[in-house]
């Protein structure tokens, strides 16, 4: 069967099962297996309600495997979402061979480790003023290795000296100054590790939901500061949904928080910076 997911959906689920491109058949069903197994629901028999999140994430990982089996059985080019921490610039992509075929968009490769793609603005330490950069690229030695973020003004920073600046998250209402005409919406780092945890130990969803209303919390607090009015609107919007989200099953508040994630993600991948 050959339906064709789009890019934003195969980033996904690569990014769901831990992939980085390019991926082969062997790789992709290693990958699945492995989650699968942690997450199984016959482990999870516990409880029911357990038992029940874990299947809601199974299906989840079903689905990614058969979007990643379907892009390699077409042979698509690679969305670039799942990119690993090597060096990614916004500016080098490769010559399109057949200059007739409308391009694939260019998509900004999102480093795994800082949660840092090109275009995010962010500020350099000791963070005064409202001076922003623009994040080129990161690039490390090794897994283990500091991350030093590329800024597009030509220098470079540790990454634990950057601090992503005007934007704000769709998931949990977080956000950071200074004000600008078009910030960023955009998972925040906090949010983007949620979803891998999530993702492999469903039963962390309730800690999630309280770590997300309380992001939403200082979010308030900051768009006040702001006097931010879009960011202030957006923080009460997601507190309110993660104060709802309290009364909810195990397993309907995995599922909520699964769809709020992916919808963000996929709307993040969808607006990539040119
Ligand atoms: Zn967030």
């Amino acid at each position: 069967m050959s339906r064709r997911p789009s890019a934003s959906a195969c980033a996904r689920a690569l990014w769901l099962l831990g992939l980085t491109p390019p991926v082969d058949a062997r790789e992709l069903n290693a990958a699945w297996r492995a989650r699968v197994t942690r997450t199984h629901p016959d482990l999870h028999a516990a409880t029911e309600r357990k038992a029940a999140a874990a299947a809601t994430l199974t299906r989840a990982l079903n689905e990614a495997k058969e979007t990643v089996a379907d892009w390699i059985e077409q042979d698509l080019p690679w969305p670039d979402a799942a990119g690993g921490p090597q060096v990614v610039r916004l500016d080098s992509g490769p010559p399109e061979p057949w200059p007739e075929r409308p391009a694939p968009p260019q998509v900004a490769r999102l480093c795994t480790r800082t949660g840092l793609r090109a275009g995010d603005l962010v500020r350099i330490w000791p963070y005064a003023g409202d001076e922003l950069e623009t994040v080129r690229g990161t690039e490390t030695d090794g897994d283990d290795a500091p991350v030093w973020v590329l800024l597009a003004s030509g220098g470079a920073a540790r990454s634990d000296r950057v601090r992503l600046a005007a934007y704000g998250c769709p998931v949990c209402g977080l956000c950071a100054g200074p004000a600008v005409d078009l910030p960023v919406v955009r998972p925040c780092p906090d949010c983007l590790v949620d979803l891998r945890r999530l993702e492999g130990r469903p039963a962390e969803a309730d800690r999630i939901r309280r770590a997300i209303e309380a992001r939403s919390e200082a979010g308030l607090a900051e768009a006040t500061a702001l006097g931010d009015g879009v960011f202030l609107d957006r923080a009460r919007e997601r507190r309110r949904w993660a104060r709802r989200l309290r009364e909810a099953g195990s397993e309907d508040l995995h599922a909520a928080l699964l769809a709020a994630f992916g919808r963000a993600f996929e709307r993040w991948h969808a607006t990539a910076p040119r």
